[in-house]
């Protein structure tokens, strides 16, 4: 029995790190929400496309094809915008301090949203972002709501922006997360909220491993009563 993972939670909580370790030992597919919006706004900053602009915003998303690519050497997932890997500039400063304006527009939700509801349509999927479990997938069997303090996110954010070669400082990375988390939660379209039947899991205080072991546990028990539903033991 295959069922749907909704991963979602604040900017930098470890969202895709457990997500794309879940899957990959369930054998599901994974998919990085977080990715397509920065894709899009990649998009958007590179032709000069104006939030502001309906019609405009319409004519570049009909521009715009997304897909996945599993990187062979690392088993990474590389992110493709008309067929180009921007895996690396859509984790610049310069888009994430744009994607989450873009991530309020109506239509981008809607464009990415259909898509993401026909990725999920055959279940075995983790997803992560901020409306999976409230707006993309509310029928999802198990959902996680992934958090962390503050502090622990910038510098975990931080480190990883520095293994990346990117140059920044700790003071930098907060603002970003601020600012984002801000928008994230307060726009008027599909906002950052958990869902009322989500499981919190803070990771403050866990190790990579124990947030995939709790998060495995909770996908076998909801694995096992939705099999026992289907076929009752004798
Ligand atoms: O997950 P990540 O931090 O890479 O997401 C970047 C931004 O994309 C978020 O801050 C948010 O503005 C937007 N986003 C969203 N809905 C999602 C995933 C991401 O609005 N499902």
């Amino acid at each position: 029995m295959k069922i749907i993972i909704a991963v979602d939670g604040f900017a930098s909580t470890g969202k895709s790190t457990l997500a794309r370790q879940l899957a990959q030992k369930m054998g599901y597919t994974y998919i990085d929400t977080g990715a397509m919006y920065r894709a899009v706004t990649l998009y958007f900053l590179d032709n000069t496309i104006s939030l502001k602009n309906k019609n405009q915003i319409e004519e570049a998303l009909l521009q715009i094809e997304l897909a996945f690519m599993q990187q062979k050497h690392t088993g990474k997932q590389i992110t493709l915008l008309n067929g180009l890997n921007v895996e690396e500039p859509i984790r610049s400063f310069r888009v994430s301090n744009f994607v989450s304006e873009v991530s309020t527009l109506k239509q981008v939700r809607t464009f990415l949203v259909k898509q993401q509801q026909q990725m999920g349509a055959q279940k075995g999927i983790v997803m992560d972002g901020r409306d999976i479990g409230t707006v993309v997938f509310p029928q999802a069997e198990l959902k996680l709501f992934i958090t962390a303090q503050p502090k622990v996110r910038a510098e975990r954010r931080f480190y990883e922006m520095k293994e990346m070669g990117i140059v920044t400082t700790l003071q930098e990375v907060e603002k970003n997360l601020q600012h984002r988390d801000t928008i994230d939660t307060t726009r008027t379209i599909s906002p950052l909220k958990k869902a009322a039947d989500a499981v919190v899991i803070d990771n403050s205080h866990l190790t990579i491993d124990e947030q995939l072991d709790r998060a495995m546990q909770l996908a076998k028990q909801v694995i096992l009563s939705l099999t026992n539903k289907a076929h009752p033991p004798h």
